[in-house]
């Protein structure tokens, strides 16, 4: 099937081909029909599957068949979504679908000023793309109501129910007018998410695509068993040996994420935090260098990094275990996006390792167990030590993760390791994570004359490792690209 064949209309079809899109993903090709007929959905999907399109063109279809002025002080088309980032990557894609049509798409969320937002909100909109707490203040403000919508979606159930959402979700579900379309996304459906889209659906289409194990398949998962207090030295020596494109750090706390920035910038590693402490303007900038590549290592809590669509994730980094093993899933998914695979590095202490199992048990994948480093030891002794939590942690420009720029102690040179992992496949040679011949065996930052002679072993315990993370055929194949 093609997205020609559903009858959308062509400004919609212009767009798609101007992105080029032909061919609908599972969730689309079977969500888009129904919903052009104008029946309420109910859909199990994650973000990657393209869900997003899957709800903004039958609306969008409709909107050019039913043209209407909008709604003063209202929206024909509201769509909650739990996060900021989530809410504006939403409306990014409206825009980009909508892009030969004349439909306005605003988003609002908290963390910004609301005195723009009813500004914007003061003409009407066809396109509302809201959290739900900061949408009830502005309805409590009379700045906007919700009279005028038809189309009603609700994406990331589960994840609004997490975040406590679930009493303002009532609230506003009881204000709109009851002849309405409505769509309901989640990408988990445990009981209550479905007992909640009962209390508004009407007959809905039940659509599912990519049991959640799918995305856990494609991803290739590796774990290390390693106390927490020295899993800041892992990472460090996990971000330099890795031939990372773009990789997401996830802490179970906004605190934790913090701190994660703070150690590897002080061992001059370049990274980025985003979480719910931070500010709007320090998420979208850290977000944005994210995304563009500015910045190679995003560190993130779950709640910020949910939903979050940013290509080209070659690495997840679980820094820290998420206590649902479904949450797991939801990161590593993550990666592998679009088809593609992706690695997933998980660090375990002692009392994750229950954590571990539970996850192994939900993805039927078991984790292949990389033993730490030979010289860990001496790698957490010479960790260096956290950057001042004034010192630019947030943004440190000490150098990219895997750009090789031999300051503040001498770090081998990377890029040209890097060309060579991806170009001649001279990676071979690397018999465990760790690395090989002069690269990164070094404490973090630290003196290059203490690093231990491994190639050739004489004299010192070396063992090889039993499978290397970035080494294994499928990353091979994957950086060759
Ligand atoms: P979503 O699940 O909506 O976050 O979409 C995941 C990614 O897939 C986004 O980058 C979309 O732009 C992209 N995408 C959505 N639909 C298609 C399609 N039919 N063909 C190619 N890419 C798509």
């Amino acid at each position: 099937m093609q997205f020609q064949d559903l009858g959308l209309a062509e400004p919609i079809l212009k767009a798609l081909t101007s992105k080029n899109y032909t061919t609908p993903t599972p969730i689309q090709a079977q969500a888009i029909p129904p919903l052009l007929e104008g029946r309420d959905l109910c859909g199990v999907a994650q973000t990657g599957t393209g869900k997003t399109a899957a709800f903004a063109l039958p609306s969008l279809d409709y909107f050019d068949k039913n043209p209407k002025p909008r709604p003063l002080n209202s929206s024909r088309m509201l769509v909650l979504s739990p996060t900021r980032e989530l809410a504006a990557q939403i409306a990014q894609s409206f825009r980009d679908y909508a892009r030969f049509m004349r439909i306005s798409v605003e988003t609002v969320f908290g963390g910004v000023p609301i005195n723009k937002q009813i500004r914007k909100l003061q003409g009407g909109v066809d396109v509302l793309v809201a959290t739900p707490g900061r949408l009830l203040d502005l309805i409590e403000q009379r700045a906007f109501n919700l009279g005028g919508v038809e189309i009603f979606v609700l994406d990331e159930a589960d994840q609004m129910m997490d975040m406590g959402f679930i009493v303002p979700l009532k609230r506003i579900v009881k204000m709109l007018p009851k002849e309405r379309q409505n769509l309901f996304f989640s990408a988990t459906m445990p009981r209550e998410i479905e007992d909640l889209g009962k209390q508004f659906l009407n007959d809905p289409v039940k659509v599912s695509v990519a049991p959640q194990s799918t995305t856990a398949e494609r991803v290739q998962q590796y774990a290390s068993f390693v106390n927490q207090k020295e899993k800041q030295a892992l990472l460090t020596q996990t971000v330099r040996e890795e031939p990372i494109d773009r990789a997401l750090i996830f802490t179970r706390t906004k605190h934790g994420a913090d701190r994660v920035v703070r150690f590897l910038a002080g061992a001059k590693i370049e990274a980025v935090a985003i979480h719910g402490n931070k500010s709007q303007a320090q998420r979208t900038t850290a977000l944005q260098a994210f995304r563009q590549g500015k910045v190679k290592l995003l560190v993130a809590t779950d709640i910020a990094a949910r939903g979050i669509d940013v290509s080209g994730v070659s690495h997840v980094i679980n820094f820290e275990l998420p206590n649902v093993p479904e949450q797991y899933v939801h990161r590593i998914g993550r990666t592998a996006r679009a088809g593609a695979d992706g690695i997933a590095i998980s660090f375990v202490a002692d009392d994750e390792r229950a954590y571990l199992r539970s996850i192994e048990r939900i993805t039927k994948v078991k984790c292949e167990i990389v033993p730490l480093p030979d010289n860990f030891a001496e790698m957490v002794r010479n960790l260096p030590k956290a950057a001042p939590k004034s010192n630019g942690a947030q943004n440190n420009r000490g150098g990219a993760p895997s750009g090789g720029r031999g300051r503040g102690g001498g770090r081998p040179e990377r890029g040209g390791e890097r060309q060579r992992h991806r170009g001649d496949g001279q990676r071979s040679d690397r018999g465990h994570r760790g690395g090989s011949e002069g690269r990164g065996e070094h404490a973090p930052g630290g003196d290059r004359s203490e690093r231990p002679q491994r190639n050739g072993g004489e004299g010192r315990p070396f063992r090889p490792r039993k499978k290397a993370v970035g080494a294994h055929k499928g990353a091979v194949q994957k950086f060759k690209r």
